[in-house]
């Protein structure tokens, strides 16, 4: 009798203990995945901040596929030769230091530097930053006679290009922000 009470006791005894080393471990295991992101949050920059834009590679094969990887937008804009409304982009009024890339490819385009203020509403810029990163092609509509200006890499409709802006060059690529993203960890090509 004594020895089943001794051992029933023991027993007890066991169980506490492994239920105090349990919920101990239980609530170290719980905070420290909570911490440690915190962390990585306060040391990692925000897109906002920074932005890398990558090359897309492959690129896609099919306006089926362009759409899956675009937005809307972009879509629209860039494969559909739409024009984004005045005012309303991204862009138009950033003066944020950077590259700004193909939003469809990635292809780097022009660089903030050579953009300027032409009060239209939409980005604008009197050179891009490589002459073979761009293709031209005249674009007769019913109205009017312009230059339409596209990714020479992905074929994806970009803007137009006008003779009426500032030295040294005196164009106006007049661009669609929903064409653009702007890398600001780039300072040149
Ligand atoms: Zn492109």
């Amino acid at each position: 009798m004594r020895v089943q009470v001794t051992a029933g006791l023991a027993c007890a005894a066991l169980l506490v203990v492994g239920l105090v080393v349990y919920r101990h471990n239980n609530s170290a295991a719980g905070n420290s995945p909570s911490r440690r992101s915190a962390a990585e949050r306060s040391v990692v920059p925000s897109t906002a901040e920074s932005l890398r834009v990558e090359l897309r590679e492959p690129l896609p094969e099919s306006e089926a596929d362009w759409q899956r990887v675009l937005t809307a937008e972009q879509f629209r804009v860039l494969r559909r030769k739409g024009t984004e409304r005045a005012f309303t982009g991204a862009y138009w009024q950033s003066k944020v230091e950077g590259v700004y890339c193909c939003a469809a490819c990635g292809q780097t385009l022009f660089h903030s530097d050579h953009k300027f203020d032409s009060g239209t509403g939409w980005p604008s810029f009197y050179q891009p930053i490589d002459e073979e990163h761009i293709s031209t092609r005249e674009d007769n509509g019913l109205f009017s006679r312009r230059t339409e200006v596209l990714c020479r890499r992905c074929d994806s409709h970009l803007g137009h290009v006008f003779d009426d802006g500032p030295r040294p060059t005196g164009l106006r690529y007049c661009m669609n922000s929903a064409a653009l993203q702007l890398d600001t960890t780039r300072k040149s090509d």
